[in-house]
């Protein structure tokens, strides 16, 4: 397949230009060129979210939802070519990318209906009086993506920021810029007035400054690191904006004594090594009780030893390269340093090849805590297996880390769970299964993971301002 050409979209139109290039991670080969924005057109940008804020505003919220759900039917409709593009640029496998792209569609469409019910309230008040809460857009989003989930995650914001009759101005990773434009299109074919979404790409730190800093601008939204997150939280403080953060996790599991480790081991390898390990709800610790320790391990590492990894257009393959260059240089260091630390490796450790970021799916045991990757989200395929025999010491280590994103236990206790879920500082806890969130329910972390919610109707939240209007009439 022929990989796009990437644009930016300012006010409705798409424009080319010089930038730098974009690798496909299975072979490092250049596929693209990604623009890099200058100063006079992210300001236009700025201008044209203003003016497309004003024109979404005032779209009454059925005709924004019709809009909205032909752009996630759209993206469905698409999700195999969209997929493709997604692969070339990201390397997970086909299947999944296609899967991401479904996804997001799904997360759009349910935004879109979302959006038709944002009700405020009437309060009560004297004969002459008409008080009520309302809701209301908070205004032109500025939206940072990254390299990991380059539509879904891209998907999260625009369908959030629209269902609420917010515009945006996002800018998504360099590294994936195929995957967030395919998904714009989709916004521009369904129909939405121009100006309601731009997209820009450049240096991240240039953009995120000039973004936060304009008065236009009223709410930050970034998926990504714990560093970048904090650092951007701080920009938007100094201008007293508000924010959400999807930030990283190191999310334990908790294997209890009562659970059935062959299962557990299954279900782990593939939750664990989806998208290579890339994902911020990705299953890290695996704190597995004592007495099914070496059981839960020799099934873990058997079917870790068994996957595929390739190119991810190879259908046969289960896992794909990492996503870019850092990530594998991450992998070989906490591997290193691991094993330097006394950690075992049951499978796995070394990078596959010469050419491609491929590592292989890794498995290493009794790490020790002061290991960097047990204490570094590792984003990457390294499962770690640690062992436990009381439930108060691996709630301690479930908390230990300033990361509260996602927690996973594997029980058939109503005791165990109810203990658990009420102890371990998450903000996102499956029991018996690694599934993640559903259109519905609100995702999000605690601690460092993050702050706000994406999904669900707490989705909405951040991108509305409560106004009180109380009203005295004449005559009642
Ligand atoms: P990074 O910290 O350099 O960047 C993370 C993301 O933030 C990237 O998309 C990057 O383009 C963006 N970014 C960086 N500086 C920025 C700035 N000043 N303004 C706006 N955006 C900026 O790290 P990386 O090497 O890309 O990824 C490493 C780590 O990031 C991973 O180990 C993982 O912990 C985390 N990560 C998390 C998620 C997630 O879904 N929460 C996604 C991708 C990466």
């Amino acid at each position: 397949m022929t990989y796009p050409e990437i644009r930016l979209f300012i006010d409705g139109a798409w424009i080319a230009q010089a930038g730098d290039p974009v690798l496909n991670p299975a072979n490092e080969d250049v596929i693209g060129e990604v623009p890099c924005i200058t100063p006079a057109q992210l300001e236009e940008a700025v201008s044209a979210a203003s003016r497309g804020f004003e024109i979404w505003r005032r779209t009454a919220p059925d005709k924004r939802a019709e809009t909205i759900l032909r752009a996630a039917q759209l993206l469905r409709a698409r999700a195999r070519e969209i997929g493709e593009v997604i692969t070339l640029e990201q390397g997970k496998p086909i299947a999944d990318a296609k899967s991401e792209v479904l996804r997001a569609s799904e997360l759009i469409a349910w935004d879109a209906e979302e959006g038709r019910r944002t009700y405020g309230r009437v309060i009560p008040g004297g004969v002459n009086f008409r008080q009520q809460v309302v809701r209301d857009p908070i205004g032109p989003v500025a939206a940072f993506t990254p390299w990991s989930a380059p539509t879904s995650s891209a998907g999260r914001k625009l369908g959030g920021a629209l269902a609420a009759g917010c515009s945006i101005v996002l800018k998504a990773s360099e590294e994936t810029p195929g995957g967030a434009c395919a998904l714009v299109k989709c916004f521009e074919d369904a129909g939405l007035p121009r100006g309601v979404i731009n997209l820009v790409f450049g240096d991240p730190d240039e953009i995120s400054r000039y973004l936060i800093a304009a008065p236009a601008i009223r709410l930050i939204t970034f998926t990504g690191s714990v560093p970048v997150g904090i650092h951007l939280a701080k920009l938007a403080a100094a201008e007293m904006k508000p924010v959400v953060m999807e930030l990283g996790g190191h999310s334990p599991v908790i294997i209890c004594a009562d659970a059935d480790p062959r299962a557990a081991a299954e279900a782990s390898v593939k939750a664990k090594f989806r998208n290579a390990g890339q994902v911020c709800i990705s299953p890290t610790r695996f704190l597995v009780h004592q007495s099914r320790f070496d059981e839960f391990a020799e099934a873990f590492a058997g079917r870790t030893k068994a996957l595929r990894v390739g190119d991810g257009f190879d259908h046969s393959s289960q896992m794909g390269p990492l996503a870019n260059q850092r990530r594998l240089q991450a992998m070989q260091e906490f591997v290193v340093d691991a094993q330097r630390r006394g950690a075992k490796i049951l499978t796995g450790g070394e990078r596959i090849g010469n050419r491609g970021y491929f590592f292989e799916p890794t498995v290493l045991a009794d790490v020790p805590a002061e290991s960097k990757v047990m204490n570094v989200e590792p984003f990457g395929p390294i499962a770690l297996l640690l062992r436990f025999s009381d439930l108060s010491d691996v709630v301690r280590e479930a908390n230990r880390l300033p990361y509260g994103l996602a927690a996973y236990a594997f029980t058939k206790s109503a005791e165990t769970v109810a203990r658990l879920t009420s102890q371990v500082e998450v903000g996102h806890f499956a029991v018996n299964h690694f599934g993640g969130g559903i259109p519905e329910s609100p995702f999000g972390g605690v601690k460092n993971s993050g702050m706000g919610r994406e999904g669900g109707s707490e989705g909405l939240e951040a991108y509305q301002v409560i106004k009180f209007v109380t009203h005295r009439v004449e005559a009642a």
